[in-house]
């Protein structure tokens, strides 16, 4: 795999940031993910304004001219031969050449590191004709789940302990209410209306989350951005999560207890068409 560090196209054996870089010490980092369908990016444009964002938050420079992204992300879906998959990016604040809780000095160069991950037929994943089984968790993540950092720690464990239980992944709670996923938003479908949390620094603000209340819009479906709870999502008709790589992704069992019927839902059905037609169409 050719692999992009720094402004350069290596071998992925040969591609190496500084044991001192403030990513691998601190998690002082940003990412994005960024989906690839019939060698096209996904929302790319989407990801690009909440890279900066995170970057502006956490007064990180931005290490490349908007321009040179998309120029980058093409050169690797073409050097690795992407057909679907997934573009990783990060970017961390350097190598300020030694270990210290305070930001290196103004100059010091942010680390830019991107890759491919080949996933062929991402678009046609199994798991969405069955849906996903989750369970819940207190959710111990720092307050500003808004900035895409590479602190990943607690979603980490909470994946670990929904795969220990068998299922598929975990939906984080805080004060009885559902924030999301481990690295998705989460929806829940009672009487049509689709009900998920609002944008606060509580939840990732999702690019998938955005097109697909979009999207729901313009096919005049219900939409109420308010939080809900474990019980209410339960008795819900149905449930399901957002993310640019599982797209929609149909959540069927929650803590053990079917939501609606135990299937997959004709709401979640219908969004997860929606999205990758429109997405499809839209991609570049
Ligand atoms: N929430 C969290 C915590 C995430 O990590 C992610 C994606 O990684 C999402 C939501 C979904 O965001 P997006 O649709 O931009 O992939």
């Amino acid at each position: 795999r050719t692999v992009y560090v720094n402004g350069e196209f290596l071998p992925e054996d040969r591609a190496m940031v500084s044991v001192f870089d403030r990513g691998f010490l601190m998690a002082d980092g940003v990412y994005e993910v960024v989906s690839v369908l019939d060698g096209k990016l996904l929302d790319f444009e989407g990801h690009l304004v909440r890279l900066k964002r995170s970057l502006a938050e956490l007064s990180m420079d931005n290490p490349l001219p908007d321009a040179d992204y998309l120029t980058v992300f093409r050169a690797l879906v073409r050097e690795n031969g992407i057909v679907d998959g997934l573009i990783y990016l990060q970017v961390t604040r350097g190598n300020p050449g030694d270990r210290d809780f305070a930001y290196p000095p103004a100059g010091t160069k942010p680390t830019l590191v991107m890759f491919t991950q080949s996933k062929p037929g991402l678009a046609e994943a199994p798991a969405a004709r069955t849906g996903w089984r989750i369970i819940s968790i207190e959710d111990q993540r720092w307050a500003r789940r808004d900035i895409k950092t590479v602190q990943l720690l607690f979603p980490s464990m909470a994946k670990m302990e929904a795969k220990a239980r068998g299922v598929d992944d975990a939906w984080m709670v805080e004060d009885g209410l559902v924030t999301e996923g481990t690295s998705n938003n989460a929806y829940i479908v009672k009487n049509g209306t689709i009900v998920t949390r609002a944008l606060s620094n509580d939840i990732l603000h999702g690019i998938t989350r955005a097109a697909v209340l979009r999207y729901a819009a313009e096919a005049q479906m219900r939409v109420e951005e308010r939080s809900f709870s474990i019980d209410e999502a339960q008795s819900a008709d149905e449930a399901f999560v957002t993310s640019a790589s599982a797209f929609v992704m149909p959540v069927v069992e929650i803590d053990g207890q079917a939501v609606g019927s135990g299937q997959v839902g004709p709401v979640a059905r219908r969004l997860r068409e929606i999205y990758l037609e429109e997405s499809r169409k839209a991609a570049i």
